[in-house]
């Protein structure tokens, strides 16, 4: 008799990644205010001379040069003088505007304006941007790049690590490094590493896992300093697969454990103290795109960044089938905008996948020639 074995009480992928987010701690992020007035005194906006815009295009004689970082103080702007100013530099007493380089010309030892300037300017006034004690983020606000600076020109307390650390390890007797016909190489290691190194993770490959319950509790027990394990194979039904009892064993919180995906049914997230450990199927395509969903989903947690939407969107060149009653990810290439399906040949094909550009997202029976699905990008 035929059987499917797929499950429609599977956890669907969105619910599976909702779980993994809130499952994880997001670093406390308090509120930014502005510690003092944005810019603190006034700035010259240019490279230019500092003067008295009154005395119009009047010659000036030079008394300085002040560069950013300098003590305005050192000089006073008086009639008929000027300070060479750089952009940055805070303005001088007694000046009110700023003529850029190319606006002078040189009289000898004088510099006189080839337009007539008028106060304020190229010139950032004390207090433009904000006021000192300004809300400019509200608590909790996600990181980015931008926020990060902001934190730290307001003297904030900044993100400890800006990688979070990974490591990534193979299960499986049949992983060695020169296979006889019954055995196979590891590739899922460097697969995997490479893709956690892409994503911005702070990635080490470690040793392979051999399919025997003491060796993966001892490694599970001691895993250096990492904060993310990313495991792949010995989470199916196979008789070897001994990682979801090992786990448990151990006292891990299961996050989930089977997900509607094809491919990548088995896949695992578990808890493990502050060890988050990624259960990856072993066949390297189920490996790849699931570690592609869930490793930025976690990253971007720790990090204190917000929830990363890895999906775009084309249409498909081709009808794609779908014979299941999971939602299929299928190896694409990307043409001039449009994702061409490839020939692939399921959850171990790798051959398929190193040729792909993308995996479109295609629900049961599948989608028409022309249908705008999401995809992901491999990277
Ligand atoms: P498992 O989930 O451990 O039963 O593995 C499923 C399939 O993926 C098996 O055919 C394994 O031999 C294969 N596989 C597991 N780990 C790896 C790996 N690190 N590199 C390549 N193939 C693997
Ligand atoms: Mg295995």
């Amino acid at each position: 008799m035929a059987m499917s074995c797929d499950h429609p009480d599977l956890l669907p992928l969105d619910e599976a990644l909702r779980r993994l987010w809130e499952a994880l701690p997001a670093p406390a992020l308090a509120e930014v205010r502005a510690e003092r007035d944005d810019p603190a005194t006034d700035r010259a906006a240019m490279d230019g001379v500092a003067l008295r815009a009154v005395e119009g295009r009047a010659p000036r004689r030079i008394l300085g040069t002040l560069f950013a970082g300098d003590d305005p103080a050192a000089f006073t702007v008086t009639p008929g003088t000027a300070v060479r100013i750089m952009t940055g530099a805070a303005l001088p007493p007694g000046a009110d505007a700023i003529v850029p380089v190319e606006q002078l010309e040189a009289d000898g030892d004088s510099l006189h304006p080839t337009t007539d300037p008028r106060p304020g300017d190229h010139v950032r006034r004390c207090g433009d941007q904000a006021r000192a004690g300004d809300l400019l983020l509200p608590a909790g606000t996600p990181l980015n790049a931008a926020r990060v600076g902001l934190r730290a020109q307001e003297g904030l307390p900044l993100p400890g690590r800006l990688r979070i650390r990974v490591g990534v390890a193979s299960t499986g007797d049949e992983l060695v490094p020169h296979p006889a016909p019954h055995q196979i190489r590891d590739s899922n290691g460097p697969m995997l590493a490479a893709l956690a190194h892409r994503l911005g993770a702070d990635v080490t490959l470690r040793p392979t896992l051999p399919d025997d319950p003491p060796a993966l509790a001892a490694a599970l027990r001691n895993p250096g300093d990492i904060r993310i394990l990313m495991t792949s194979g010995g989470v199916s039904m196979g008789d070897h697969d001994h990682l979801p009892a090992v786990l448990k064993d151990l006292g891990a919180t299961i996050l989930f454990h089977k997900i509607r995906l094809k491919p990548g049914k088995p896949m695992l997230a578990a808890r493990l103290g502050d060890l988050l450990v990624l259960g990856l199927p072993g066949n390297p395509v189920s490996a790849h795109l699931n570690a592609l969903l869930f490793l930025p989903v976690a990253l971007a947690r720790l990090e204190g960044r917000a929830a990363p939407d890895p999906w775009r969107r084309a249409r498909l060149a081709a009808a794609v089938k779908n014979k299941g009653d999971r939602p299929l990810l299928h190896p694409c290439r990307l043409v001039e905008g449009r994702l061409e399906p490839l020939p692939g040949k399921g959850s171990a094909d790798l051959i398929t996948l190193a040729r792909a550009d993308a995996c479109a997202w295609i629900e049961s029976p599948g989608q028409e020639a022309g249908a705008k699905v999401r995809y992901l990008t491999i990277v």
